[in-house]
C-alpha cells in the first residue's frame, strides 16, 4: 500500500456495516494494512429504511472523496421541519435545515440507508480488503498479535482487532470474556446492561407522497411518536413506541413481519399530517420492519488488542439522527491516532504499552462527547413521545416559542465540535455562521476555551432552562394550549 507509515501493521476490522466500511476507507487514506470481516453476503443489504448525514458526517466524506457521489443520491429537506399534534395539526415550524446549512455550510443529507452502504463500498479504494460471509466466532490475543477465528473455520491474523459489529457485537463479547478472565470483575454487570432497549420502533419506506411537504416531520403522542421524512422521491417513516419492561441484549425479542403488521394496524388511523393517516403510507411501503431501539454508552471501550467503534461502543436513539454519524465520527478519533503512532513508530510497531495509551486517548477523546449525544438524543425521543407531563408541556408550551434558530444552533454546538481526519485535507468548504472548532486560528481557540467548559451541557441545559423560563412565565399559549394537554 502506497505510502503506509508501517508496512506490517495489520487491523482486522469485524463488520462492514456505516464504521466498518468508513474504517475501511480511513484506513487506506492512513496506509494501514486491514481486512474487513462481514457475515453478510453482501455489501448494501436492503435492511433499514434512511440515514441522514449532517454536515459533520459530510466532511468526512469529502476528506474521503465520496461528498458529490452521496449528495447523487439524497435530497435536501427543503420544506424544513414540523412539529405536529396528535390529530396532524401543527404545532411549530421551522426553517431547521436552512439553518443548518447556513451554520455550517452543508446541507443535511437524507438518503436510503442501503444506497449509503452502496456509496461507501462502491469507492472503496480497494474492495478485496472486505471478505463477506465471514462470521468471528472467537478472537484468541497472545503477545504478539491476534487470531480471528472465522465460523468457516478459517481465521485471519493481526495486531488489533477492531470491533465494528454493531450493537449485539461478538467482539465486545469476546473483548468482556477476556477481560473478566485476567482481571476478574473489571466488566461488571453494569457494564454488560448499559446498552438498553426502552423503546420499539416500526420503520418503514415508499414512493414520494404528492400530499407531503418535503420536510421532516414529528407527530407527538402519548407513549410514541411519528417521524417523517417526507421527500419528492420517497417517504421514510418510524413509529416509535415505549415499550413496557426495558430489556438488553440477554432477553431481547426477536421480530417477525407478523410483529410489523400488528404494529401497523395499531397505529394506522392515526394522522400524520393535515391530509394522511399512517396507514396510508403503510400500505404504500416497499419495505418495513419493527426494531429495537437500544440505548447506552459503554465505560469501556478497549482491552488488550481489541477496540470498539460505531453501536458496539456507542448507541443512541435515532430521533435525532446521529447514531451513523457519531460511528463515523469514532472511526475518524480512532485512525488519526493510530495514524500518529504508526508515522512516528514506521517501520517498526507500536508496542502493546503504546497501543494502550492510543486506545485509552481514543475512549478520553469519545466517551464524554457520546454521552452528551446520548442525553441529548434522550430528551428528544422522549420528548416527541410526551414521556411525561414536563415533556409534554416541553413539547407544546416551550419549545414553539423559542426562537426559531435554537434547535438548529443547539444542534450546531454539536456538530461544529465533530471531528475530521488530521492528516486528509478538507478542500473546499464553504464557510458557515459557526466555526468548525478544528479550523479556528489559535487566538480563538484559545478565546473559546474559557467558555468551552459552559458550553459543553449546552444543548441538555438550555432545552430545561427554557423550560423553567417557560414555566415561570406560565400561560404562553392560552386554553387552547390548556385544553390540548388532556389528551
Ligand atoms: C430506525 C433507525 C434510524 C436511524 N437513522 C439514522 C440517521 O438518520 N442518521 C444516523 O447517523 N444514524 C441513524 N441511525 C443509526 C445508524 O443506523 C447506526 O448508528 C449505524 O448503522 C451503526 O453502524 P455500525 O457500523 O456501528 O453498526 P451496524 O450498521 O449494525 O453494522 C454492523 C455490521 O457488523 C456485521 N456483524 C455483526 N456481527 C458480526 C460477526 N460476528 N462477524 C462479522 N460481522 C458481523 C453486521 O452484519 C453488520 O454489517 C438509525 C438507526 C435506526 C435504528
Amino acid at each position: 500500500m502506497a505510502g503506509s507509515p508501517s508496512e506490517k501493521f495489520r487491523a482486522i476490522i469485524v463488520g462492514g456495516g456505516v464504521a466498518g466500511l468508513v474504517a475501511s476507507h480511513t484506513f487506506f487514506k492512513a496506509g494501514i494494512d486491514h481486512v474487513v470481516l462481514e457475515r453478510g453476503s453482501e455489501a448494501a443489504p436492503p435492511t433499514g429504511a434512511s440515514i441522514a448525514i449532517y454536515p459533520h458526517g459530510a466532511r468526512i466524506l469529502q476528506q474521503l472523496g465520496m461528498l458529490e457521489q452521496t449528495k447523487a443520491i439524497a435530497d435536501p429537506l427543503e420544506d424544513g421541519a414540523t412539529n405536529r399534534w396528535p390529530d396532524g395539526s401543527p404545532v411549530q415550524w421551522s426553517d431547521l435545515w436552512r439553518f443548518v446549512r447556513e451554520n455550517h455550510g452543508a446541507e443535511l443529507m437524507l438518503l436510503e440507508r442501503r444506497g449509503y452502504l452502496e456509496v461507501l463500498w462502491q469507492n472503496l479504494p480497494d474492495k478485496s480488503k472486505v471478505l463477506f460471509n465471514k462470521k468471528v466466532a472467537d478472537i484468541v490475543e497472545d503477545d504478539d498479535g491476534v487470531e480471528v477465528f472465522l465460523s468457516d473455520g478459517t481465521s485471519e491474523r493481526g495486531d488489533i482487532v477492531i470491533g465494528a459489529d454493531g450493537v449485539h457485537s461478538t467482539v465486545r463479547e469476546k473483548m468482556w470474556e477476556r477481560a473478566n478472565r485476567l482481571e476478574p470483575g473489571i466488566i461488571d454487570v453494569k457494564e454488560k446492561k448499559a446498552i438498553t432497549t426502552q423503546w420499539k420502533c416500526l420503520l418503514g419506506f415508499g414512493p414520494g407522497e404528492p400530499q407531503m411537504k418535503n420536510e421532516l416531520s414529528v407527530v407527538y403522542n402519548k407513549g410514541y411518536s411519528f417521524l417523517l421524512g417526507t421527500q419528492p422521491r420517497r417517504c421514510f417513516y418510524f413509529v416509535f413506541q415505549r415499550v413496557k419492561e426495558p430489556w438488553t441484549r440477554y432477553n431481547r425479542p426477536r421480530y417477525t413481519q407478523e410483529d410489523a403488521a400488528k404494529m401497523a394496524a395499531e397505529v394506522a388511523d392515526m394522522p400524520v399530517s393535515e391530509t394522511m393517516v399512517f396507514g396510508e403510507l403503510w400500505r404504500r411501503r416497499w419495505r418495513g420492519a419493527v426494531v429495537d431501539i437500544e440505548e447506552g454508552v459503554l465505560s469501556r471501550w478497549y482491552y488488550g488488542r481489541t477496540v470498539l467503534v460505531g453501536d458496539t461502543a456507542h448507541k443512541i436513539t435515532p430521533n435525532l439522527a446521529l447514531g451513523g454519524n457519531s460511528g463515523m465520527e469514532s472511526v475518524v478519533v480512532l485512525t488519526n491516532l493510530l495514524h500518529s503512532i504508526l508515522t512516528s513508530h514506521s517501520p517498526s510497531k507500536p508496542s502493546h504499552d503504546a497501543l494502550t495509551k492510543v486506545f485509552q486517548s481514543y475512549q478520553d477523546q469519545r466517551l464524554p462527547r457520546m454521552r452528551q449525544i446520548m442525553e441529548f438524543s434522550r430528551l428528544i425521543s422522549r420528548t416527541q413521545a410526551w414521556d411525561n407531563w414536563i415533556l409534554k408541556m416541553l413539547s407544546i408550551w416551550v419549545l414553539p416559542y423559542l426562537p426559531q434558530r435554537k434547535l438548529a444552533n443547539d444542534l450546531g454546538e454539536i456538530i461544529r465540535k465533530a471531528p475530521m481526519l488530521d492528516f486528509v485535507p478538507l478542500g473546499d468548504w464553504k464557510k458557515g455562521l459557526m466555526e468548525w472548532e478544528d479550523m479556528k486560528d489559535e487566538k480563538e481557540a484559545k478565546k473559546d476555551g474559557v467558555t468551552s467548559n459552559v458550553l459543553k451541557s449546552l444543548p441538555v441545559s438550555s432545552l430545561w432552562a427554557a423550560l423553567l423560563v417557560g414555566l415561570l412565565f406560565g400561560g404562553l399559549g392560552g386554553s387552547a394550549l390548556v385544553s390540548r394537554l388532556a389528551i
